[in-house]
């Protein structure tokens, strides 16, 4: 998933903390296997091949395409995974410093579309309706996987267990003795106390190229498949991490103020919203 993931736990000896921690890291890294966009072999790089027939996925895989999508349909497809295409033209444009060629993002937007990726519950399977889409799950994976590896935690009987992935944070107990996890924010700084929740932080701080003056992120708006240019920085709290992954991400594409009606219609589901002022959903607080 292209990042490190870090797990804070609470158990009772040191040799339980240390195979915990190997049982969960082994569940990211399956999960790596089956969701990861940069190998060639995994389970998601092979649904264009076997696009046109319906494919049976793994259960961690349909779970993920099947939220993916509903939140593609709620937002009228700000949020799709099926931006792979141009994602890719992107990454090299960052590599480069040299804006994507304009002739190749519009071949690259005859295969985009999440309407060309098909969910059918009752068989667990997917289709694809062209081989030259790629899907990227770079917006929901890591949410995902922190739910996944505190799930693994919980199993083992140990709760009081925090899992993050740079921007994507995870919660099951509070530390002994306190109220909850404690996470700084800044710009403007705040501090929130959390269990049982999720929180991820998604913008164009972290990641973006600056091409003749002007900033892209590495988050892409599929109305123009250009990465975004104004400054947005989105925190999102909810249940659990594959929301709020995939909520961070959406609202930075749908900006301040659809980015929070559709916050707002979530529920458990919170929101702060950085542009060029500072706006929070109604549950922040
Ligand atoms: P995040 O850091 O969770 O906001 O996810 C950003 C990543 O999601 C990017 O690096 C891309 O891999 C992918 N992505 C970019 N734009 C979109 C979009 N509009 N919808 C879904 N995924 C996207
Ligand atoms: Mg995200």
């Amino acid at each position: 998933m292209g990042t490190l993931f870090s797990i804070k736990l609470y158990t009772s000896s040191a040799a339980r903390a240390e195979s915990a921690f190997r049982k969960a890291h082994a569940r990211i890294a399956e999960l790596d296997a089956l969701l990861s966009d940069y190998r060639a072999d995994s389970e998601l790089n092979q649904l264009p091949r076997q696009a046109g027939r319906p494919v049976k996925v793994s259960p961690d895989l349909y779970t993920i395409l099947a939220t993916s999508q509903r939140l593609a349909e709620e937002t009228d497809g700000a949020f799709d995974i099926t931006l792979g295409p141009a994602i890719r033209l992107w990454r090299e444009a960052r590599r480069d410093h040299r804006l994507p060629d304009p002739a190749a993002l519009r071949e690259a937007a005859s295969h985009i579309g999440y309407r060309k990726l098909h969910l059918d519950a009752v068989h667990g399977t997917v289709t694809l309706d062209d081989p030259g889409m790629r899907l990227d799950l770079g917006a929901i994976a890591k949410g995902y996987a922190a739910d996944a590896a505190l799930a693994v935690l919980a199993d083992l009987g140990i709760r009081r267990a925090l899992v993050a992935a740079s921007g994507d944070l995870a919660f099951g107990d509070p530390p002994p003795g306190q109220r909850g996890w404690r996470i700084g924010l800044d710009s403007p700084a705040a501090v929130l106390t959390l269990a049982h929740a999720a929180v991820s932080t998604s913008g164009d701080a972290e990641q973006h190229v600056e091409i003749e003056g002007r900033r892209y992120s590495h988050i892409i708006d599929p109305a123009t498949l250009m990465g975004l240019t104004r400054p947005i920085t989105v925190t999102v709290r909810a249940r659990r991490g594959i929301d709020a992954d995939s909520l961070a991400t959406a609202v930075s594409v749908l900006g301040g103020e659809r980015g929070l009606a559709l916050i707002e219609g979530h529920r458990g589901v919170a929101a702060r919203i950085v542009t060029d002022r500072a706006i929070e959903s109604a549950g922040w607080r």
